[in-house]
């Protein structure tokens, strides 16, 4: 009889101890999935990216290989603190989302997309060429167009810059350029972007070196 009790006691301790072990693991996936997204926009953030990118990096030379084209694009919402000053934050936060529905309806299943921060977002894609690479960002861009956000009765016209690279590029020596020296240049593209009036894309096909060196160009 004493081992039978002993018998069932072990039974339950190792019942039990499996089923709190089962909680844990769903809450140990949870609390991943939530340290990986954005809380506003629900997108993936910049700590997924900063976990994914070598996978990205790699993916992008083995599409190189294969004839296709890869790009990193840093997408920037314009005037974005005008919304912010005019309608208010809860529009400005409504504005997010909306761009983030835009931005993710315009990209594929195989490419990454992620708020980077503020209202700064990066996306890794591919194509089968050049031409299909703009296409994809034209379309993107297109996308701002044809309608506004309407927003506690305000008509909210929202758009983007976006700073492209292709990847992978090379230095004039041959040498690949990193995946970090893609991002400075992407967001050089940016900047440029901006400079010339906002709304429009900018990016990088081809380093031609003739008078600066790598340092330079990358300052
Ligand atoms: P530009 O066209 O040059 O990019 O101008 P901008 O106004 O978009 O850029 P700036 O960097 O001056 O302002 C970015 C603004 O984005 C300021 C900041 O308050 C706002 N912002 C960043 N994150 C959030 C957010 O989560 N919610 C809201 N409502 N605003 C945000
Ligand atoms: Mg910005
Ligand atoms: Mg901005």
């Amino acid at each position: 009889g004493l081992l039978g009790v002993f018998l069932l006691a072990s039974m339950q301790v190792i019942w039990f101890s499996r089923r709190k072990n089962q909680l844990l693991l769903r809450e140990n996936e949870h609390l991943d999935r939530e340290r990986y997204l954005d809380a506003l926009t629900g997108l993936h953030n910049r700590r997924y990216l900063m976990d994914r990118k070598q996978d990205m990096w790699l993916h992008a030379i083995n599409e190189h290989q294969r004839g296709r084209c890869s790009a990193v694009m840093i997408i920037d919402a314009d005037f974005f603190k005008k919304v912010n000053d005019t309608y208010g934050h809860a529009a400005g936060d409504a504005a997010l989302i909306e761009i983030a529905t835009r931005l993710k309806r315009n990209i594929r299943e195989s490419d990454l997309l992620v708020r980077w921060g503020g209202e700064e977002f990066v996306v890794f894609t591919d194509a089968p060429n050049q031409e299909g690479l703009i296409n994809q960002i034209s379309r993107l861009m297109q996308d701002f167009k044809p309608y506004p956000l309407i927003f506690d009765g305000h008509a909210i016209t929202l758009s983007v810059s976006v700073g492209y690279a292709l990847m992978p590029l090379q230095w004039s020596d041959h040498s690949k350029v990193s995946l970090d020296e893609t991002l400075i240049l992407a967001d050089s593209a940016l900047y440029l972007a901006k400079a010339r009036g906002r709304n429009r894309a900018i990016g990088i096909h081809l380093l031609q070196q003739q008078t600066l060196d790598k340092q330079q160009i990358l300052h």
